[in-house]
């Protein structure tokens, strides 16, 4: 049993986890890592240097050259220099997904977010966190929300980064990537069988946050 512990939070796209984990993790005095950011910038990577999203090996091997840190407040660092927004684009929503794909890709991730959280005190979110990254994770949260208020909520997000983007294209790119990362052969999105449900559709994200720390403060005491 770790000293402090390894919090799990997967769910599909804008059910509001990357918020969530963060508060969390924020009053928990927890390291917050947004694993979508890894798949992010690998894609990011891959656009940079010229390899294509499809193929694995190659991917893999983009990985193992750089350096991927997280800071205690859960900023992405590449090489030591802030990831940033650049991750934040449609575009690299859609490579993320597609370079999620890959064994090869999967696996070298796959070592960083464990170096990370092998000690606990941390709050990972993601899709597969529960089932295969930290399937001994102490406790294990399954976030989800309707299609619609997941599409509003991200709409919400992008609009106020002032991106030209309409509710109607976020639902439609939403749905096509929760069912490939729901469907694909490799870690795909599933609750964990000993996960908690937390249906957040009529719950803002702090009374969401103020519920999973609850019940973690119910199982857990620690400094
Ligand atoms: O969470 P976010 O939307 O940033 O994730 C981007 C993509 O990265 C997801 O659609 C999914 O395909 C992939 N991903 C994954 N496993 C994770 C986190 C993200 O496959 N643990």
């Amino acid at each position: 049993m770790r000293p402090k512990p390894v919090i799990a939070i997967d769910g599909p796209s804008g059910a509001g986890k990357s918020t969530v984990a963060r508060e969390l993790a924020r009053a928990l005095g927890f390291q917050f890592v947004d694993t979508g950011a890894l798949y992010r910038t690998v894609a990011l990577l891959a656009d940079e240097d010229g390899v294509d999203w499809s193929h694995g090996p190659r991917l893999a091997k983009l990985v193992e050259g750089h350096e991927f840190a997280f800071d205690s407040k859960g900023i992405l660092y590449l090489d030591g220099n802030p990831v940033g927004d650049a991750v934040r684009t449609p575009r690299m929503s859609l490579g993320a997904s597609e370079v999620a794909q890959h064994s090869e890709v999967r696996e070298a991730l796959l070592v960083i977010q464990r170096v990370i959280g092998k000690d606990g005190g941390v709050v990972l979110e993601g899709r597969d966190i529960g089932t295969v990254v930290f399937p001994d994770a102490e406790i294990k949260f399954f976030l989800d929300a309707s299609v619609l208020e997941r599409a509003r909520r991200r709409f919400e997000e992008l609009l106020a980064k002032g991106r030209d983007i309409t509710l109607d294209q976020i639902a439609r790119e939403q749905e096509e990537r929760d069912r490939s990362d729901r469907e694909r052969t490799l870690s795909p999105l599933r609750k964990a069988d000993d996960a908690i449900d937390v249906p957040c559709d009529d719950m803002t994200a702090m009374q969401v946050v103020e519920h999973m720390l609850e019940l973690v403060k119910s199982q857990f005491s620690f400094d």
